[in-house]
Order: C-alpha cells, then sequence, then structure tokens
C-alpha cells in the first residue's frame, strides 16, 4: 500500500544528510510539502534541493541549529509563515559520540544531552501552538537507548529520555488529538565510513544479518504521519532488523 501525504505540512530536523535526508525525500515522494534544517552548507544540502526539484510539493531547506535558541525561533517562524501549520514534526536531528565513562567530561555530557535531547523537547514545544488536531510527532531515538552499549553512555541517556519524554507528552496532547511516537533505529548505513571488524559485529548481532537503508526507516516515520496510524500514540518502535 502506497502512503499519500498530498498536502500534509511537515517539519523535520537535520535533513540534508543520513537518515533525515531519506525522511524528507520519503516524505516529498508521498505528496507532503517538508520544511528541512542543517547546520552547515554544502553540496549535501544542494543535492538535497536538487533532488526535491523533481518531487511536487512547496519543500524549504533553511539552515538553522536546533541546539541553538535564536536559530531555532527562526524556523519555527519560519514554518509558521510558510505553512501556518505542521501536521508533523520530525525531530530527526542528534549527534552521535564514542566516549569511555571515565573520560566523558561534563562538557561533552551537555553537547550530546543537548542536542539529542533537550533540542527535540524545545522544538516540540515551540511547534505545539501550530500543531493542529490530528498532528503527529515523531522522534528518532536509538535501539542502544533500550540495549546500552559501552562508549555511549550519555548517547543513549539522551535517547532514552526521549523515550520517557514522548510516552509523557502522548498522554498530555492525547486529548487534544495529537499523536507523539518513537522510532528507534539499530545500525543504519550512512554516509558515515563502517569499519569491517564493526560490520561483521553487527551482522552477529542483527537476525536479519545486514545494517539498515534510511529508507527503511523512513518507512516507519511515513507510516507514523500517515493516517495509517491514527491508533498509535506514546509508542516506539525499533526498526533494528531484529537485534
Ligand atoms: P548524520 O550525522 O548522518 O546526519 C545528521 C543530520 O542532522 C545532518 O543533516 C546534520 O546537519 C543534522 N544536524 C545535526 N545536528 C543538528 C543541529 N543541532 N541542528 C540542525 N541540524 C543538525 O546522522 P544520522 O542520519 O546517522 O542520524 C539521524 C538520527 O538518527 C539521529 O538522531 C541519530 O541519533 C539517529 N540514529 C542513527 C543511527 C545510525 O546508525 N545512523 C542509529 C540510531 C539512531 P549538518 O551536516 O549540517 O550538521
Amino acid at each position: 500500500m502506497s502512503v499519500v501525504l498530498d498536502g500534509k505540512k511537515v517539519l523535520v530536523t537535520g535533513g540534508s544528510r543520513g537518515i533525515g535526508r531519506a525522511i524528507v525525500l520519503a516524505l516529498a515522494g508521498a505528496g507532503a510539502d517538508v520544511m528541512t534544517c542543517y547546520r552547515s552548507e554544502g553540496e549535501a544540502v544542494d543535492s538535497l534541493a536538487r533532488e526535491l526539484k523533481s518531487t511536487a510539493g512547496d519543500h524549504h531547506l533553511v539552515r538553522a541549529d536546533v541546539s541553538d535558541q535564536t536559530d531555532l525561533a527562526r524556523l519555527i517562524d519560519e514554518a509558521r509563515q510558510r505553512y501556518g501549520r505542521l501536521d508533523a514534526l520530525v525531530n530527526n536531528a542528534g549527534v552521535i559520540s564514542h566516549i569511555p565513562f571515565a573520560e566523558l567530561s561534563l562538557d561533552e555530557w551537555r553537547r550530546v544531552l543537548d542536542n539529542n535531547l533537550t533540542a527535540p523537547f524545545e522544538v516540540t514545544q515551540r511547534a505545539l501552538p501550530l500543531l493542529p488536531e490530528g498532528a503527529s510527532v515523531v522522534t528518532i531515538g536509538s535501539r542502544v537507548a533500550t540495549i546500552g552499549i559501552p562508549l555511549r553512555a550519555h548517547y543513549t541517556a539522551a535517547k532514552s529520555g526521549l523515550i520517557g519524554l514522548t510516552r509523557s507528552l502522548a498522554k498530555e496532547l492525547g486529548g487534544r488529538g495529537i499523536r507523539v511516537n518513537v522510532v528507534a533505529p539499530g545500525p543504519i548505513e550512512t554516509e558515515e565510513e563502517v569499519s569491517p571488524q564493526v560490520r561483521q559485529r553487527y551482522q552477529q548481532l542483527i537476525a536479519l544479518r545486514r545494517l539498515g537503508r534510511p529508507e527503511e526507516v523512513a518507512n516507519a516515520v511515513l507510516f507514523l504521519v500517515s493516517d495509517l496510524s491514527t491508533f498509535v500514540s506514546g509508542e516506539t518502535i525499533n526498526v533494528d532488523g531484529g537485534i
């Protein structure tokens, strides 16, 4: 069954690369009007803009760091002026970091929590006045949040926090018909290099014996943004190949 999102207005954070880019292209391909943001200009943004030209709809790429208050206020204001409402918000932007716990500085802890937990909170809170009845909020978590993994205590703490935030928000906003969910990817093959050793380890751990594709995460987001999931809220959907 193909998903139809004709006319839906969606904001996706961090859409210039990786999973976010696949989400933007999937939403646009299904007929949504999509606004996305990124931190740095460059070929990734130019190439996304070129690809979006081949889809119908009103798409908009904005340089805005979601961990920066001024940028965030400007982003939400642009969404309000351009679309007037947001039928869906996808909190995708996030940063990864690998550090032994004993060496984890408070600054790095704060940077990772700011980007992965505080930013989705602030984006969602600022976007709230634009979310009509029936809107869908989807946040990209991580499968390792509920499994645990060495060197990523700060990252998994932030991503676990998103699950609590989502469950409580689903209860608080449900009366307004707003659904709130998490998509938790396992290891996904993005532009980032994966060493042969890491790939082999993942292949042993994952039932499907491979890393996932960004499009496979985007498919779960499409489902949650669409009317196929109108009774799904407070949920975490794992997209992990059966870890
Ligand atoms: P990438 O690093 O490949 O891409 C991140 C995207 O988000 C880029 O477009 C980047 O823009 C943007 N971004 C990052 N921080 C900010 C910010 N503060 N403000 C605005 N834009 C920002 O990430 P992935 O695609 O790998 O990950 C996407 C999400 O999926 C993250 O939340 C991540 O934690 C999660 N995830 C990823 C997995 C994986 O295997 N890849 C597994 C599980 C979860 P720019 O390049 O300009 O910085």
